[in-house]
């Protein structure tokens, strides 16, 4: 076995132990592999191990590594997880299935914009920066009901949930339970939170949706 299809399974299995200990379905959690700065050849090991669903945060990172994995593995499922830049959104909805990271009005509507003159409709969540932290991207939590109606109701967007990255050193849970909260009020049903340090944590509030890099690929060189 790969080293990349060894983390795979045991990210895999510890997914399913937090599902199981909390009362949910295994199946209820899906696994993102994020393979950002990951070369094209360890995210084929990850396919060659089943694996489909990948997450990147970078759209040039991406749009060099990914149209060929994309036209040699139909099934792939790629998720744009970093900052979105606007000038960056035609190439990222050309790309990316899910895009995670809309956090501000103006990138709903060019998001918009772009998915009517392409016809292609890549799934949305909006990211909330829960911990209120400046450096972080993310819509803040109390202005968050507002972005999701500005989304659904201006921009008619195909959004599905909310995306989260909690502060670094602080107990994730409150994060997460507050992520949960707003999503559940809105009737959001795509909860993406949950990394290598907490998924399992994650799992156990609620997370559809785990993001995990280096438990799977290993540690990054580049920051
Ligand atoms: C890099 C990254 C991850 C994965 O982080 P690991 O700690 O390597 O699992 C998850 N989410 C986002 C937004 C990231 O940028």
């Amino acid at each position: 076995m790969s080293d990349v299809a060894a983390g795979l399974a045991a990210v895999r299995s510890h997914i399913a132990q937090a599902a199981v200990a909390a009362g949910r379905a295994v199946d209820a959690v899906t696994l993102v592999a994020v393979s950002k700065t990951h070369p094209a050849e360890a995210v084929k090991e990850a396919i060659a191990a089943g694996h489909r669903v990948f997450g990147e945060n970078r759209v040039q990172e991406a749009a060099a590594k990914f149209p060929a994995l994309k036209a040699a593995c139909p099934g792939l499922e790629l998720h744009l997880i970093g900052p979105l830049q606007t000038n960056k959104v035609r190439d990222a909805v050309a790309l990316f299935d899910v895009i995670e990271t809309i956090d501000r009005p103006k990138l709903a509507r060019v998001v918009a914009e772009e998915m009517l003159r392409s016809g292609r409709r890549p799934r949305v969540l909006v990211q909330v920066n829960i911990g209120r932290e400046a450096q972080k991207a993310g819509i803040d939590p109390d202005q968050a009901d507002a972005l999701i109606a500005v989304c659904r109701r201006q921009y008619a967007l195909p959004l599905v949930g909310l995306m989260c990255i909690p502060p670094a050193e602080a107990d994730p849970a409150p994060y997460f339970r507050l992520l949960a909260e707003i999503a559940g009020r809105n009737q959001l049903d795509v909860l993406s939170m949950g990394m290598s340090g907490d998924y399992a944590v994650a799992v156990g509030l609620g997370a559809t949706h785990v993001r995990v890099g280096t438990a799977i690929f290993g540690h990054r060189d580049v920051p």
